[in-house]
């Protein structure tokens, strides 16, 4: 088996061997780019390194020898010769990328021989001792998991002794005695000495990365990102080139657009005498790429040219990093840059402005579920104008964000944990184990590190608004107070604001206002829902969320639960007093005085949804739910409702159910009370009536939920049909309406040709499906399912993405059952899962006409939607 593959086999179609950077490296290879040569030890090499309890094989040790013979050869060099050392990077590289997530080993193959020789030879035996003592840092620490603590606090315990600020003041003598203190901390805490063999080093720092796939940070990270545990990463040995050789070498990362904006401009830094991981680490501050133009004007012209080809060929935005050693410059890396929302939106137009890509393609670069990040508030101007910013850091991550300050991962995870919503984490810089916190917070600030540093990075990625590197202020971890230059103090759980598109802090609170879908995202949009076959209605249960989903694009509402239009004080008294009632028409007395307030609600709907389709849910949760439960409670209601708490006690006790999910609820309770269905049906329908005579167009739908039997919906349509008739007699109008059913219980999926006899519509009640298919509760199952995702059975929680084996074979039988009596019946989603791309994929295959989802996830869904018709075309 081939394990080992040089950058002249690969290709960038490759990365499921060779990983992502992997199959770049060999891709800029092939284009003739100037990449320091080397080759990828594979995705295979990986799990072979797991399956055998985490040791390498010879085969592949072999292999990885010989690859390196044939670098030698290439290069001229060779690894541990102290005539003409060849020295290495180790980094990973997996198929999705994980920036900063796993290890990376610069300067393999030194020794105390080796600097000696490569001081002489390079003239420049600073340079050799400076990369053999950060071979001896990253070493200790990636490979041996010591302290890192214990080398940094050498590292400045030493500088503080001699008086020195920067790294690069130190001289020759000053590093020879850093690394001997390097190596006899080593041996101290190790009890071996450092190991001069280069092979050794190399072998090492090969398994060091694959046992980086499964640190918690890259699990964690994993996790967020959908990427499978099972696909392991790639290990890069490359020839190593030097940023830290004098003022005419440095090194830096680059994106070829803005990823925060999508602006067409170079956006990158460098640092001039460094290495590598001295930028993406956010340690030094850097400078921005234009400057390079005129530090090394040749270096930058060539540098621009090389992001055209690579844009154009690979007809994306891309992040690079490159290094440029004594004015000649090389590539190390490309990629398809991580970008935000706001970014990715612009990008992907601009791209079909240029010509570079199709429509479809552009509809497909962006993920569905990131628009969300578009629809983030934004502050009020109005609210703002008053405000004075405190501090400015670089704008990171756009958005605005107002929320309580936070000082540490575990401080947020706490403050989450208790019920805190509006969470802003700050750090002195962002470490990868940060990640659970940075994924709570709303809003990261970070005093240290550029524009892509870690936490720009990752806060792009995520969505999330990031003010990074605001030197002005300062953390103090300890006692948890952040201080801005004029001596202002803000102490953990006060407010904060964070304007990541400005790079704004304030030290106070901002009204944040909802955003608006206009620009290039509107376009996008357009382009989306030319080219989308479903139909996006919404979850809506009063007038203002209707207003919100019709803004973001709703075509009508799917389901308006009518039982939280009773959640109001007034109101639910009324309810109360409906449950109560000991006679017919007690209650029908109650219901009268709730009729006004549902009437009204369903005037604002159909206000709201003027010409658009407006399905009105019948009462459907049990009716316990309405009353309290403790006996405090229950006595002050019954002194409200005036009655004896004996009476209401046993009321609240005659309720109570075992599994009140499979209980008296649904059409069950209009069998009980049909007076319940007729209100309802009454509410709609004159509410109906009422805003046609204001001229508007009506389309109500009414639902019953929760049927299993086709003869349950017969007995509810009946009272339907009949108090609809007495209505239009009384208005002197008739308007049309339809009458249609959830399909949420499995013994109705499989009628389903039965029920369309007796249905306008169907919608299926994914929530209630998922749960009495599995037969887990939906409340209670996200308990024990995390053991069901750590113990590998489930991937996914079904109650997120439909369960395409079980409770999507239901749905499809239904569907065909179904159209097999009528053709043209209405079937549409409205549980949870109408909002989830990979759920709607789903429907679309099945062929349903619409998803309902919550206002916010609208523009998600119609976009999920364009790309599940894209992508059935392309099959
Ligand atoms: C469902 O069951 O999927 C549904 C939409 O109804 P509810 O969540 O109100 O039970
Ligand atoms: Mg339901």
């Amino acid at each position: 088996m081939k394990y080992v593959y040089s950058f002249k086999e690969g290709n960038k179609d490759m990365r499921e061997i060779l990983g992502g950077k992997g199959a770049n490296l060999a891709e800029m290879t092939n284009l003739g780019l100037p990449v320091p040569q080397g080759f990828t030890v594979s995705t295979d090499a990986c799990t072979s390194y797991y399956n055998n309890n985490e040791t390498l094989t010879d085969e592949i040790k072999v292999q990885v020898f010989e690859k390196l013979e044939e670098l030698e050869s290439i290069t001229g060099k060779k690894f541990g010769d102290s005539n003409n050392p060849l020295l290495v990077s180790v980094r990973s590289g997996a198929r999705a990328s994980m920036p900063g997530m796993m290890d990376t080993i610069l300067n393999l193959g030194m020794n105390t021989d080796v600097c000696e020789s490569l001081g002489m030879k390079t003239n420049n035996t600073r340079f050799a001792l400076d990369s053999y003592r950060r071979l001896i840092q990253m070493y200790s620490d990636v490979v041996m998991n010591l302290p890192k603590e214990s080398f940094e606090g050498l590292f400045d315990e030493y500088k503080k002794e001699v008086n020195v600020n920067l790294d690069t003041e130190l001289d020759s003598e000053d590093l020879k005695e850093v690394i001997r203190r390097y190596k006899s901390e080593y041996l101290r805490l190790v009890g071996r000495e450092f190991p001069e063999n280069p092979r050794e080093q190399l072998i090492e720092a090969v398994k060091a990365v694959f046992r980086s796939w499964n640190t918690d940070r890259a699990k964690t990270y994993r996790k967020l990102n959908e990427i499978p545990e099972e696909w392991g990463t790639a290990v890069n040995v490359q020839s190593m080139v030097y940023g830290n050789t004098g003022n005419k070498s440095g090194t830096g990362v680059c994106f070829t657009r803005n990823p925060s904006t999508g602006e067409r401009k170079l956006f990158g830094e460098f640092l001039i005498n460094a290495q590598g991981e001295d930028v993406v680490a956010g340690i030094r501050t850097p400078q921005s790429i234009e400057t390079l133009k005129d530090i090394l004007p040749n270096c930058y012209a060539e540098f621009e040219q090389i992001c055209n080809i690579l844009e154009n060929h690979y007809r994306d935005m891309q992040d690079m990093e490159f290094t440029i050693e004594d004015g000649k410059l090389y590539m190390l890396q490309t990629r398809n840059g991580k970008r935000t929302a706001k970014a990715a939106v612009k990008i992907a137009v601009d791209l079909v402005n240029e010509g570079l890509i199709s429509k479809e393609e552009a509809l497909l670069r962006v993920e569905a579920k990131e628009l969300d990040q578009l629809l983030h508030p934004v502050f009020d101007d109005e609210d703002l104008k008053s405000k004075k910013a405190i501090a400015k850091g670089l704008a990171a991550s756009p958005g605005a964000a107002c929320g309580k300050l936070y000082f540490s991962k575990e401080d947020v995870v706490k403050a989450s944990e208790n019920g805190e919503k509006d969470i802003i984490l700050v750090r002195v810089e962002t470490s990868p184990e940060d990640i659970e916190g940075m994924n709570i917070a709303h809003g990261i600030l970070t005093i240290r590190g550029g524009m892509t540093s870690h936490a720009a990075v990752v806060a792009r990625g995520m969505g999330t608004t990031c003010v990074s590197g605001c030197g002005s202020l300062t953390v103090d971890s300890k006692n948890k107070t952040l201080t801005s230059k004029d001596g202002k103090i803000l102490h953990e759980g006060e407010y904060i604001s964070l304007d990541g598109t400005t790079g704004n802090v304030y030290f106070e609170k901002i009204k944040l206002l909802d955003a608006e879908i206009s620009g290039d995202f509107e376009t996008f949009m357009e382009w989306a829902d030319n080219t989308r076959k479903l139909e996006i209605r919404t979850n809506a249960d009063n007038p203002r969320d209707a207003k919100v989903a019709h803004k973001f694009g709703a075509e009508g509402i799917g389901l308006c639960r009518t039982e939280h239009m009773f959640f109001d004080e007034k109101r639910i008294f009324n309810f109360r007093q409906m449950i109560i009632a000991p006679t017919e028409e007690q209650r029908k007395e109650a219901l009268d005085k709730i009729l006004p307030f549902q009437r009204d609600d369903f005037e604002g709907l159909f206000r709201e949804m003027d010409n658009l389709p407006v399905i009105i849910r019948f009462l459907d949760p049990p009716l316990h739910e309405f009353l309290p439960h403790t006996d405090t409670e229950i006595n002050v209601l019954a002194r409200s409702l005036n009655v004896s708490f004996d009476l209401l006690k046993n009321k609240v006790e005659s309720l109570k159910e075992f599994n009140p999910m499979m209980g008296h609820r649904g059409c069950r309770l209009d069998v009980t009370y049909p007076e319940i269905a007729k209100m309802q049906t009454r509410a709609v329908l004159e509410a109906a009536i009422n805003v046609t005579k204001e001229g508007k167009t009506v389309k109500p739908e009414i639902m019953v939920p929760l049927v299993g039997d086709v003869s349950e919906l017969r007995f509810v349509k009946k009272l339907i049909l009949e108090e609809a008739e007495v209505v239009f007699k009384e208005q002197g109008i008739t308007i049309p309406y339809k009458i249609g059913t959830m399909i949420e219980i499995p013994r109705a999926t499989i009628n389903s040709d039965e029920i369309a006899r007796e249905a306008d519509f169907f919608s299926y009640g994914t929530n209630d499906l998922t749960q009495m298919t599995y037969g887990f509760s939906r409340d209670d199952a996200s308990k024990f399912l995390k053991d069901y995702y750590d113990k590998k059975i489930f991937i996914n929680d079904p109650f997120e993405s439909i369960d395409e084996n079980g409770v999507g074979k239901l749905m499809a039988i239904s569907e065909v059952l179904a159209r097999g009596v009528k053709p043209y019946i209405e079937l549409g989603i409205c549980g949870e899962h109408g909002g989830d791309p990979k759920s709607i994929d789903f429907c679309h295959k099945i062929g349903l006409n619409y998803v309902s989802c919550s206002p916010y996830r609208i523009p998600v869904a119609r976009l999920a939607a364009a790309q599940a018709q894209i992508k059935a075309k392309k099959n």
